[in-house]
This record gives structure tokens, sequence and C-alpha cells, in this order.
């Protein structure tokens, strides 16, 4: 399980320095599903510094390698459960997705990763990053085993106020022979015209699979995609600012000794020594767009902005869409440093999965090829509450589709 994960068996560090040696007196309400459901937990897996990174590059204890070729970064900031998950190191792995942690990942390794409708799973004991947007999300090998671990971990959750009065998903079905009747949206803002080719090739391959069990495929338009990494660069700075505005020295977090006589010292010692590059940029930004003079122009433009998007899935799912298929980002794994200097950039890798956070509309990605050797992940995304739907259509697709086949 993803280092942001609270249990009582191993040191909890979020990849910072500021928790190294954490060890947490409580165990997060997934974990102790899976405990009592008979899992084996093999252990904690590396991601970005705080969930927040794409690439497992901001971890302070060093980065994972791609399985699929170690040259290259497995994603992120789960990419530590879907590097384990690829290598075969385990079935199954909890990650989990702020602005789309799980699936992006899933999609460099060539595994499966899905994202639940926000309050599926209780994010007791998962360490907050923005609140709004987090959730658990599962990772598995093919489509029934992350599909199998989300039933494990959902359902109401005394703990956290803001999970969903449901019973828990159950156990995934067999794969359905046939998808007609079901109509499949295709985005057009998600495929442009500069789309990496491999990454075309893969999705193209896909949609014929889908045509070919009998679905119906309709070109759909989502008009406010292009705000979503620009909304999601408010929304998430801003409440991480205010999330982890706790690890000062005192609440928690390893404490730097700034000088004795002065408190403030002391906070700016820890924090200046604990958090990294990535940690203090976000801090910076989220503190800015909610500063008096700054709130209305940004913070709440942003969550005007989100508003609209959430509107743009729901007026296509009411429309009779019962999913969408997307690529799952823009290009399969880059290398390591490629985008390191580039805070921009890397953000950009998230330009298709972090509108289902945005939206807290469920998605899922599943490997739908390989270009030279490269996996390239597919993505569905499914209405509120429709992970039923989505996994049923990914259960229908992994099997009509060698998804380890080169793609062009
Ligand atoms: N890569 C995105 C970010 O850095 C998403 C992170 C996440 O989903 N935890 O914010």
């Amino acid at each position: 399980m993803k280092d942001v994960i609270a249990d009582l068996t191993f040191p909890t560090t979020c990849g910072s320095r500021i928790l190294e040696g954490w060890r947490s007196p409580f165990e997060a309400t997934a974990v102790r599903r899976l405990r009592e459901a008979g899992a084996l937990i093999a252990g904690k897996t590396t991601c970005d510094e705080f969930a927040m990174g794409s690439s497992t590059e901001w971890c302070a204890w060093g980065p994972s390698l791609n399985p699929a070729d170690p040259a290259r970064v497995p994603g992120g900031s789960s990419g530590g459960s879907a590097a384990a998950v690829a290598a075969g190191a385990v079935t199954m792995a909890l990650g989990s997705e702020t602005g789309g942690s799980v699936r992006q990942p899933a999609a460099f390794c060539g595994v499966v990763g899905i994202k639940p409708t926000y309050g599926r799973v209780s994010r007791y004991g998962l360490v907050a990053f923005g609140s709004s947007l987090d959730q658990i999300g599962t990772l598995g090998r093919d489509v029934a085993s992350a599909a199998r671990l989300l039933a494990a971990i959902s359902g109401r959750d005394d703990r956290d106020a803001t999970t969903l009065d449901r019973v828990p998903l159950g156990e995934p079905g067999p794969a359905p022979g046939s998808l007609a009747g079901t109509v499949i949206g295709v985005p057009r803002e998600y495929f442009p015209a500069g789309l990496h080719p491999g990454v075309r090739a893969g999705c193209e391959r896909a949609l014929a699979a889908l045509r070919g069990l009998g679905a119906e495929l309709r070109e759909v338009t989502l008009p406010h995609t292009r705000y979503a990494v620009p909304a999601y660069c408010i929304v998430a700075p801003a409440e991480a600012s205010s999330n982890l505005a706790r690890y000062d020295g005192a609440r928690y977090g390893a404490r730097a000794d700034g000088g004795l006589a002065d408190l403030r010292a002391m906070y700016r010692a820890t924090r200046g020594r604990g958090f990294g590059a990535e940690v203090r940029r976000r801090i910076l930004l989220g503190t800015y767009v909610l500063s008096a003079g700054y709130y209305d122009a940004y913070y709440r433009k942003a969550q005007r902005v989100r508003a609209l998007i959430r509107a743009d899935f729901a007026r296509v799912f009411a429309s009779g869409v019962h999913a969408l298929f997307t690529p799952t980002t823009p290009t399969p794994a880059f290398t390591f440093g490629a985008n390191l200097a580039d805070p921009l950039a890397m953000y950009l890798s998230d330009v298709y999965v972090c509108t289902a956070n945005l939206a807290w509309v469920p998605a899922l990605s599943l490997p739908v090829g390989r270009d030279q050797g490269l996996p390239i992940g597919g993505q569905l995304i499914g209405p509120l509450e429709g992970e039923g739907t989505i996994i049923r259509v990914a259960l229908a697709l992994e099997r009509a589709l060698d998804g380890t086949a080169e793609v062009r």
C-alpha cells in the first residue's frame, strides 16, 4: 500500500523527511477492512512526497523504476504501487488519487487502476492532501483484481462523514460477452490533433474492440475540459496548504531546533528542512490563492470552473451515455528527469485524469496495448456511483483485447 495510508505495522512517511520514521497510532479504515477480509499486507510503496507529483521523483527516499523500462518513471504519485503490481511482486495494491495518481501510473506501468466515486471509500487514515478530491484507489494486474480490492474497502464509515451511505460494492461478475445496448461516449476534447501516435493507436484499437462487442460509440463534447488542469492547480494546492499546516514540529513532524526562544523560527526550520521543493511550491501557491484579495480572483473562480466541469459530465451522462472512453495519459511513460525542471509539463501529464477528481465521478485505466514496449492506458469514466458500469465494460474490453500487443 501507498505510503500515505496509515497502518499499525509499518512507518507512514508520505515520502517526506518531515515524517521520517513516524508510526501511526491508528490504522486506516481501508486497511482494517482488508485485514479483516484476510488480506496480507506486504509493505508500503514509494510515492511522491505527500502524493504531489506524477513520477515518484519527488519522493524523499528516491523513485521507483518502471518495470516495463527501468529508464522511465512508473508515473505517480502512486508509482510504487503500480510498479509493484506490474513487476509481479503483489497481485493488488492500494494507491490514492487527488488528481489521477492511481490511473496515470497504472497506464504507465501496464496495469489496471480504479478511482472510485468520491465518498465510496473512507478517507479515514489516508493522509490528507486535497480533501475535496482525495480518494483511496486500487491497482491490480487485471480488472477483476482491482475491482475485488475496491469492493473489499468500499462502504460507509462512521469515521468519515463524507462517505456515501450505501452498501459496499459487490465482487465483480464474469466478463460480459456482449456490450449490446451500451452507449460509449468519445469526448473529442480528449483526442486532440497532436495526441501521441502510439496513444492514439492504442485507443483506436480499444474503440474498435468496443464496437466489435456491440457497444454504440457516440462522439460527445465536454467543453470545459481545457480548464481542468488550471482549476486543479488552484484547488489542490489551496486545500494542501491548509492540510499541511499540521506539520509544524509541534503537532506532527520531526522538530528542527530553530532557537528555543522563538516558536516561529522552530516552525520555519522544521518546515524548511522537512519539506521538499514540490511540497513547498504547493504550499506557497495554495496560501497565495487563499489570501485576502486573491481568494475571489483565484480560489472562488476555480471552484466555479469546477462546477462547470461537473455539469459537463452530468449533461453527457443524462443524455443516455453509459460511460466515456478516453486515453489515460497524453504520452507513454517519460524518462527520469524529463519533466523535473518544468512543473507545468509535469502537471500536464494529468490532463485527462484530473477531470474525474474535480467532478467526483469514478474512472478506471486499463492496458490497451504497447508502443515500442511501453504500456498505453485507456480510460473509462462513469457517472457518479457508476463503478459497476465501468468495471463491466472494462471486463469485456479486457477479454476482447490483448493489452500487451504492439499497437502500431
Ligand atoms: N499528479 C497530480 C499532482 O501532483 C495528482 C496527484 C495525486 O493524484 N495525488 O497533484
